[in-house]
């Protein structure tokens, strides 16, 4: 029985948690998105807010610098040439303003500052421009004395007085009145530009970012900005356009906007971070999120639960299915197997025995179903009864059990196993009429952790080694023994293969093929015996062994020896030669050349090529099938016939027909254990198609006359079953099929 998993549902529900889990991302990234759009345009219209009355303020404090040194120019003129009340006027004026120093210029542009000194500034911008008329700023910082750098105000003087210009100069770092422009939470802020991007005056915040002399070189240096940018706000400076910018630096992100000042070609830099304002927005939709999540989360663990108490429910009723057996109400194979691994991971050796009831198929007949289902759950108790802590029992198939015990020493495993049988028995002790219960067991000693297949197919080689072998109530095997006996049996085939070749020991049975045309043999399959001191053993028994020792090779060439001898007699004795078959084991197709040594043998003897058939198993085709086909192309080129064997017992039938010309089809013997009208039908195709390819056919393994009459309908050739003979040493064979005494069979090969 299968269990049934609880994962496929969970699979499902997982699934389907993780299709709505990107549902909702999917849903969050697009609200995100929509979110920061929002958030962008509000930054981009807070910021040019910001700069709007940033540069208004300031506009105001520059008019009103320049106002007050106007105020100056009117004072001066009034004071005319007494140089005392210029003095005062001009300190009076530098009290209440942001100027380090007001002076006056003669119409030269020679610059007299009271208490600092006497200066040629007609190089000076502003002041050209005061001269010129034009009340100005300097559009960068300048030197005027002693390497300090600063702004330079200059107004036209009214009147013909000697003042031509009064003159203010402005330290950045006083420009504070000026630049009290941050915002209240100081992360935005704002610094002041000439429009060739020189400081004027740089912001003191800490998010001022941005260092060193030039925004655009700073710009450039220092952050991440896109590709042209920096140039279009070049070139904005220089014609007096306003604008905006993203740049970062070391990955903080800021939104810059820039407008020009009325005076001086300066700019006002607002810069803020874009989520200042919109934080706010932020945390909403992020709360939003963070809500939406917890509720889908929260959903989802209700859904959940829901499911795996309805799996789990699922999951009871299919366990009990999965998990007991219906007929002996313990454990089904399934159980037995989980508990088998766990206590195979639990580690150390443990027995695992599988036992079966000798004659339950007798029983179950005698005494119908119920009953037989009543002795098995008989036998679960017993068992079960007897079993200690931790061992495990459960009822396979039919009237297999599989048990596992705590002992792994042969003696102690055979005394309660004995015991169990005992136990199973004791039912007979008030009959008059006992009916004894054969158990059956093998035993597999499970020392490392195996795969449950493994363990049990052990257990099941040792219980079905002996089986017929014991009238014993109780039959134990070990597979360690089986194994072990098998391995020495080996060892000695080993030993005396050489010496029972050089011997005779292997002989050929021959196997008539009867005619279903004529009743008639006409001809045999050679198949090999070895007559050891041990008794005759049949192939099936060295065989196997030999082909994986290679030494298949020498017997099949010996049995094609002693074949091709007796044919020699035959002909000798002037009997008409019976065409013989014989086996090519598939370990010959390895050497190319294998058939050289049969082409040597028969021309030693001298036998018509036709005579002598090689049969091929199917199974071989199953390997190469351009393999089987050369060789057998090699087979015909030398004059002899080719049959496959087996047919229909590999999986590549059907293809094996099509591509390998081969003479005759050998059908194998499965068809006609029982098989029923399927079989009947497969049998009869085939013969017909064989028919058609020109191939003779042989059924082979033939027991019953019903079966033979069914052969003869459908136009079999040819039947190699015991219904007519069995495979029968060479000497009754002639008897048989030439009559007494016309064979001489002293003149067998020279082994
Ligand atoms: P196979 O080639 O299929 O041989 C036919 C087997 O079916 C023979 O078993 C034969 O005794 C058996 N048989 C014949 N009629 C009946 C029947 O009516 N009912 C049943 N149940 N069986 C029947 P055998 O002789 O024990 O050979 C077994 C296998 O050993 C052969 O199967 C073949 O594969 C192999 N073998 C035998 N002799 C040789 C040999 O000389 N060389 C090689 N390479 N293999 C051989
Ligand atoms: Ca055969
Ligand atoms: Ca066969």
């Amino acid at each position: 029985m299968k269990t049934v998993e609880p994962k496929g549902r969970l699979g499902m529900f997982f699934g389907l948690l993780a299709a709505v889990a990107v549902l909702a991302c999917t849903a969050g990234a697009f609200t995100v998105a929509r979110g920061e759009a929002v958030v962008a345009e509000e930054t981009e219209r807070y910021l040019a807010e910001l700069s709007q009355q940033t540069t208004y303020k300031i506009d105001q404090r520059l008019s009103f610098n320049l106002e007050l040194l106007e105020n100056v120019g009117n004072q001066l003129e009034v004071a005319a040439d007494d140089e005392e009340t210029r003095e005062a006027v001009m300190g009076a004026a530098l009290g209440t303003s942001p100027f380090m120093w007001i002076g006056s210029a003669d119409r030269s542009g020679l610059l007299t500052v009271p208490g600092v000194g006497v200066v040629d500034a007609s190089g000076y911008e502003a002041v050209a421009n005061a001269l010129r008329g034009d009340p100005s700023v300097s559009s960068e910082l300048v030197e005027v004395f002693d390497g300090e750098r600063g702004a330079l105000y200059a107004v036209p003087a009214p009147g013909d007085s000697g003042v031509g210009a009064v003159v203010g100069f402005v330290l950045p770092s006083t420009m504070e009145l000026l630049m009290n422009t941050d915002t209240t939470d100081g992360v935005g802020f704002s610094h002041i530009v000439s429009s060739a991007g020189n400081f004027i005056r740089r912001s003191d915040n800490p998010n001022a970012l941005l260092g060193g002399a030039n925004v655009f070189e700073a710009l450039e240096k220092s952050s991440d900005i896109g590709e042209g940018k920096i140039a279009l706000m070049e070139r904005d400076l220089l014609q007096g356009e306003s604008g905006s910018i993203d740049f970062s630096v070391d990955g903080a992100l800021r939104a810059l906007n820039y407008r020009p000042l009325a005076e001086g070609g300066w700019y006002v830099l607002s810069i803020v971070p874009p989520d200042t304002y919109t934080s706010l927005l932020n945390d909403f939709i992020r709360t939003a999120l963070g809500a939406t999540a917890l509720l889908s989360v929260v959903l989802f663990g209700l859904f959940g639960a829901y499911l795996l108490w309805i799996t789990g429910r699922n999951n009871r009723e299919l366990s009990r299915i999965a998990f007991v057996d219906p007929v002996t109400e313990g454990h089904t194979e399934a159980r037995f197997d989980q508990l088998v691994r766990e206590r195979m991971e639990r580690g150390g050796a443990f027995s695992l025995v599988a036992l079966d009831i000798g004659n339950f198929r007798l029983l179950n007949d005698r005494f119908g179903k119920a009953d037989g289902d009543r002795f098995l759950r008989h036998v679960h108790k017993t068992v079960g009864s007897l079993l200690r802590d931790g061992e495990e029992l459960s009822r396979i198939s039919a009237d297999v059990f599989n048990v596992t015990l705590e002992d792994t020493d042969a003696l102690a495993v055979r005394s309660r196993l004995r015991a169990i049988a005992d136990a199973v028995n004791a039912f007979n002790e008030d009959s008059d009429t006992p009916y004894l219960v054969k158990v059956n067991c093998g035993v597999y000693v499970v020392g490392e952790p195996v795969d449950m297949v493994v363990a049990r197919d052990r257990a099941n080689t040792a219980r079905k080694s002996g089986e017929a072998q014991s009238d014993r109530l109780c039959r134990v095997s070990l597979f360690s023994d089986v194994e072990h006996e098998r391995l020495l049996r080996e060892k000695e085939m080993e030993n005396s293969m050489e010496r029972a070749l050089a011997e005779g020991e292997f002989i050929v049975y021959l196997q008539p093929k009867i005619s279903l045309e004529t009743g008639e043999t006409v001809g045999a399959e050679a198949l090999v015996r070895w007559e050891s001191e041990r008794g005759l053993v049949p192939p099936d028994d060295f065989i196997p062994f030999f082909e994986r020792n290679g030494f298949v090779i020498k017997i099949d060439l010996c049995v094609f020896e002693q074949v091709c001898a007796r044919m020699r007699a035959w002909m000798d004795a002037g009997l008409k030669p019976l065409p013989v078959s014989v086996n090519l084991s598939p370990v010959h197709l390895r050497r190319p050349d294998f058939l050289l040594a049969f082409e040597e043998v028969r021309r030693r003897y001298d036998v018509p090529a036709e005579l002598l058939e090689f049969e091929l198993t199917e199974r071989v085709a199953f390997e190469s099938l351009e393999l089987l086909r050369s060789v057998v192309d090699d087979i015909h080129a030398r004059g002899f016939h080719c049959a496959m064997d087996d047919f229909g017992s590999g999986y590549s039938s059907l293809n094996v027909l099509r591509e390998i010309p081969v003479d005759v089809l050998k059908i194998d013997r499965q068809f006609f254990g029982g098989g029923g009208d399927r079989a009947e039908h497969v049998v009869e195709s085939v013969v017909d198609l064989a028919k058609k390819l020109d191939m003779g056919t042989v059924a082979e393994g033939v027991e019953t006359i019903p079966q033979v009459e069914f052969l003869r309908r459908v136009d079999c050739d040819m039947v190699q079953g015991y219904v007519f003979s069995a495979p029968m040493p060479v000497e009754l064979f002639e008897k048989i099929v030439f009559g007494a005494g016309r064979v001489d069979g002293s003149e067998g090969p020279a082994a």
